[in-house]
């Protein structure tokens, strides 16, 4: 199928300053010429013009010599290209019309209509990009935020392929020292000892699992930060809420399934988005009614990762202040302890789960027991003292040092750690995922006395799925899969 030449618009559509039409493949040039008419002579143009410029020209119908938009073009000569095939781009205005007229006249010439993602497929068929780049153009084109256009732009460059990389090398190399042993006994060459193998397949799986701790960050970035504000009723938690989103001149977005209980809103946060969820109390009540918010509060918390946690400081520490903090830290916030790693699961692996505490109704005479607090909320989970913030938002008083603390925890790393390489693509992630899970059954394997051609089967699976990250052992209906989800002309 690559060696007929593909062509599509490639801007947007709707009426824009100038819309381009994308040629590749061998005949791109032979398709392109007959259309183009030199401005001065408006006679055909003799040679190729010269490559990766642009050149002034008037595009006539090849049958009628009617102009159909004076174009720049630029030629561009394999293999520099995006494609690395011959690729024609014709600039011309960006009247949808003029384009569909200039597209069906490339297409008269013999050119084939581009499927959605087909010249990005080509630069991936062609080895310009490896998959997990060729994803990263889809990801660059539909960033919303500022973060997730870096994160694009990095995994673009490569840094994800080369940790992938890193990490399948490290797998071939057990591999290869097994199945050497497997393959040639009369060589001589010794059994391996699983003591020699293990320190081997850690390095694989520690690799893997960095990979795979940066996805969760990666989901942070792309998802944002789900940050719940939880306390007892009537302590200033829709207060806070609207505060924040008011002042930091919030883009609010409804969520679909809002609920009485849960109100959730989205807060942009120096480019990352922060779901604020406004719970109605967590504390357990007798009343039915109030019992379905507590559960929804509690799910809510369940899923954050960040939790405002407010009180009224005009008053003392209440029965139901306690119980709330008591739910919050079984549910593992703010406690010290690093949350295992549980492989495929969603939950609290690999995350941190802070709490800043917020200490609202500044403006009236303080009751609320500090020290208690204190007490109750010692160190965080990154080692740090647990932020204590007074508010008031009544008179504005310390939102802006709340915001100061979230964004600190948000970029300055204690959540996300912006040197890491963050896996934002779920289907990167799974891979990773499977792959660890693999390596860890190897382990097991070993640990078990079991032969090693059996091992070795659990390491070539996490060596593929290794290599579905960046194509390698991608599938043919994996490939289509995703360059169908591009958009045409890209
Ligand atoms: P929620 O039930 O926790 O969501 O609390 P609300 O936001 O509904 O606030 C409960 C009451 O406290 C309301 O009457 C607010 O006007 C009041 N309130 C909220 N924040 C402050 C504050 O900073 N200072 C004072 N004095 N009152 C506040």
């Amino acid at each position: 199928m690559q060696n007929d030449t593909i062509t599509a618009i490639a801007t947007p559509p709707g009426p824009g300053g100038i819309g381009i039409i994308r040629i590749s493949g061998s005949d791109a040039f032979a398709i392109a010429l007959p259309l183009l008419r030199s401005a001065a002579q408006r006679a055909p143009f003799t040679d190729i013009p010269p490559s990766h410029q642009l050149t002034y020209a008037h595009l006539v119908d090849p049958v009628t010599d009617e102009t159909l938009d004076e174009v720049l073009v630029a030629f561009m000569s394999a293999p520099r290209t995006y494609t690395r095939e011959d690729v024609v781009e014709i600039q011309g205005h960006g009247g949808p019309l003029v384009l569909q007229r200039i597209l069906r006249a490339v297409l008269a010439q013999g050119a084939r209509m581009a499927n959605p993602g087909e010249f990005t497929l080509r630069a991936f068929l062609n080895g310009r990009l490896d998959l997990a780049q060729a994803e990263a153009v889809m990801d660059l084109i539909s960033s919303q935020t500022e973060a997730g256009l870096r994160l694009a732009m990095q995994q673009l460059r490569g840094r994800l392929s080369a940790h992938v990389q890193q990490a399948r090398h490290a797998i071939l190399g057990v591999i290869a020292r097994i199945e050497a042993s497997i393959d040639f006994p009369e060589d001589d060459i010794p059994t391996p000892q699983s003591s020699e193998l293990r320190p081997l397949i850690e390095v694989a799986l520690q690799q893997v699992d960095e990979l795979l701790a940066g996805a969760e960050q990666g989901r942070l970035y792309r998802q944002g930060l789900r940050t719940s504000i939880i306390g007892r009723p009537n302590v200033g938690k829709s207060s806070l809420l609207n505060a924040l989103l008011r002042t930091e001149r919030a883009i609010v977005t409804p969520i679909a399934g809002t609920t009485r209980d849960t109100v959730e809103e989205v807060a942009n946060l120096r480019g990352i988005p922060l779901h604020l969820i406004d719970t109605a109390g967590i504390t357990p009540s007798d009343d039915p009614v109030e019992q379905i918010g507590v559960q929804r509060s509690r799910a809510a918390a369940e899923t954050s990762d960040l939790i405002l946690l407010v009180f009224d400081g005009s008053e003392s520490l209440t029965e139901q202040d306690y119980r709330v903090c008591d739910e919050l830290q079984l549910m593992g916030f703010g406690s010290g302890e690093s949350s295992s790693v549980v492989p495929g699961s969603q939950s609290s692996s690999y995350r941190q789960r802070p709490v800043v505490l917020v200490v609202n109704k500044a403006d009236c005479v303080q009751r609320i027991e500090l020290a208690e607090l204190e007490r109750l909320w010692p160190i965080s989970s990154t080692g740090a003292a647990i932020p204590l913030i007074h508010t008031s938002t009544l008179t504005g008083a310390g939102l802006s040092e709340l915001e100061a603390t979230l964004s600190d925890l948000v970029l300055a790393g204690k959540i996300l750690h912006s040197e890491d390489v963050l896996v934002t693509n779920v289907r990167h992630q799974d891979a990773l995922r499977h792959a660890s899970d693999h390596l860890r059954a190897s382990m097991i394997s070993l640990r078990q006395k079991v032969p090693l051609d059996f091992v070795s089967i659990d390491l070539r699976a996490a060596f593929d799925l290794l290599g579905e990250v960046t194509g390698e052992t991608a599938s043919e209906n994996l490939l289509d899969r995703i360059f169908s989800e591009f958009c045409i002309g890209k």
